[in-house]
């Protein structure tokens, strides 16, 4: 098949989710062809990898250890398949490109301007990402809105794109919110109108208008941005809020979406048997409500922890209950007293030392008291040095990472491999890697969820510097917290887990479950915590 382009942009605010209309609309394709999603990013930042989650939402890492923005968790979950980092370009990546062509002598003789070099190298780029990437449904999201000056490039891009394409091989979806103020009571069209003519005067013309909104478009709504946006009716479709992000797929079919796009596309059209699949998991009943605590300091913005909030929700759908999750900010002293109204709890990833001790704190208290517990990369930090303190006798126990002068008690330690690292950007141990089971809980979960190799290996995703001493990882193999899984290259400590006879499920890993979970396969440990729970 001819390759075909799928264009999305957005208007009015950010944070409508244009993820939720690509990966939705790959979604139709996904069962038969090859969706190559591409965001491109404005910002001069390399990647996300440095940002503060409270400004970006969740950093995102890809099996080949690209930290990328939190819609490619998205992508992955309604695509069923693995992207890779290239797929993620920042107007930095952009210039940088450029900057080597004009040393290496490509524009010779010429004055380098954004248009048409940069443009044109914009194209370019897609192109040899899609064919790199095998893909035949190849998708473009464009960050932030179109007004954004970080933008205009890629609008000029795309601009330059469409006209070499043809009609049938170029689909572009403008994605609008359209607000309804509580004083008139009325969905109100005009920005949204604006958009459409603020796209036309760049030479951009949207074939379909995806609009958010809290309530279904109405009927007047539809034709007003119909005819504003020279559009027929049948191209306006309407996303309201909804409980589940995964029955935007159903929803969008409901209003005939897919149709539409097979056709403009000029693609046979096909049902979507995911669709069904999905369905069945989402009407599940879900009586019992479990209520996990997700105990940090990035709880101000739900974004921050974008997957692990997924991977809850994935299980929950699985296992027929409501999880309900309580963020409890540690900077406030009141941890335990939250914890005591949980179920169940998680101790997520995080860097810097932000109420380390208050939450080392919570974790005895979770400990003594047999409150399912999962950690997740610095938790497994954590709930190892809250355990030498109080059971193996190493009152100074430390992480570097918060002390730099506390050897001989570092507890956790920097990996050997960072000693010589100086860049914070993009230096982490990234990405996936395998690790050798040792029988016990976490490979029963493992194998329960189908996600063990026939050579035994599980593999996850990584992101971190620092890790279990090697010293102190001798002293944990005797005793009731056992180390489950180590790294199958080097010894590095990626799983522990403890005595079930001890504590019914307190178990821990350095590496993020949350990343490679989705509604199909729920992340075994937090299929573990979640079960302990409804026990
Ligand atoms: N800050 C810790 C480290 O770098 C934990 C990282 C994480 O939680 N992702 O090792």
């Amino acid at each position: 098949m001819r390759k075909k382009y799928i264009i999305v942009t957005g208007w009015v605010i950010s944070g409508i989710g244009k993820w939720v209309t690509t990966a939705s609309t790959g979604f139709f394709f996904s069962e038969k062809y090859n969706v190559c999603p591409i965001k491109l990013d404005g910002y001069l930042n390399i990647d996300p990898g440095t940002m503060n989650p409270h400004e970006h939402g969740e950093v995102f890492v890809l099996s080949d250890g690209a930290e990328v923005d939190m819609d490619f968790g998205h992508y992955e979950r309604f695509l069923w398949s693995e992207c890779s980092g290239v797929q993620s370009i920042s107007m930095w990546k952009i210039f940088a490109g450029i900057l080597e062509k004009e040393r290496r002598g490509d524009f010779l003789g010429k004055t380098v301007q954004m248009i048409p070099h940069v443009t044109e190298y914009i194209n370019e780029r897609l192109e040899a990402i899609f064919d790199q990437m095998g893909g035949e449904i190849c998708m473009i999201e464009v960050w932030g809105t179109v007004w954004d000056i970080e933008v205009e490039l890629y609008l000029e891009a795309i601009r330059q794109m469409r006209r070499k394409k043809k009609t049938e091989d170029f689909l572009h979806i403008h994605i609008t919110y359209i607000p309804t103020p509580g004083w008139v009571d009325e969905q109100k069209t005009k920005p949204t109108q604006q958009s459409v003519s603020l796209l036309q005067s760049k030479g951009l013309f949207p074939d379909v208008i995806m609009v958010r909104g809290e309530k279904v478009l109405t009927k007047a709504s539809r034709e007003k941005i119909a005819l504003f946006g020279n559009l027929r009716e049948d191209r306006v479709f309407s996303i309201p809020d909804v409980e589940s992000i995964y029955t935007i797929p159903r929803l969008l079919e409901k209003q005939k979406f897919n149709k539409l796009v097979f056709g403009k596309l000029g693609i046979p059209f096909h049902e979507s048997k995911k669709i069904e699949t999905w369905e069945g998991t989402l009407l599940a009943p879900q009586e019992k409500v479990i209520k996990i605590g997700l105990i940090w300091k990035y709880t101000a913005l739900e974004d921050s922890y974008s997957s692990v909030v997924e991977a809850l929700k994935h299980v929950g759908h699985r296992l027929g209950v409501q999880v309900e999750i309580s963020f409890i900010d540690t900077r406030k002293k009141h941890g335990i007293e939250k914890v005591k109204k949980c179920d169940g709890c998680i101790i997520p990833w995080g860097f810097w030392d932000t109420a380390i001790e208050n939450i080392i704190e919570t974790l005895t208290y979770i400990r003594e008291n047999g409150i399912p517990c999962l950690g997740i990369c610095l938790g497994l930090q954590l709930m190892t040095i809250e355990f030498m303190r109080n059971i193996l006798w190493v009152p100074e126990a430390k992480s570097l990472e918060f002390d730099r002068d506390c050897s001989p008690h570092d507890v956790i330690t920097l990996l050997d491999s960072q000693k010589d690292v100086v860049n914070l950007g993009g230096t982490m141990r990234l990405g996936k890697q395998a690790s050798i089971l040792k029988p016990w809980i976490i490979e029963s979960l493992y194998e329960a969820g189908g996600r063990l190799t026939p050579s035994g290996a599980i593999f996850e995703r990584f992101r971190h510097r620092y890790e279990v001493h090697p010293k102190y990882a001798k002293k944990l193999t005797k005793s009731s917290l056992h180390i489950s899984w180590v790294s199958q290259k080097k010894w590095i400590v990626q799983f522990i887990e403890m005595d079930p006879k001890v504590h019914p499920y307190y178990t821990a890993t350095q590496s993020h479950p949350e990343l490679t979970s989705n509604l199909e396969s729920p992340a075994p440990l937090f299929m573990g915590l979640v079960q302990a729970c409804i026990k």
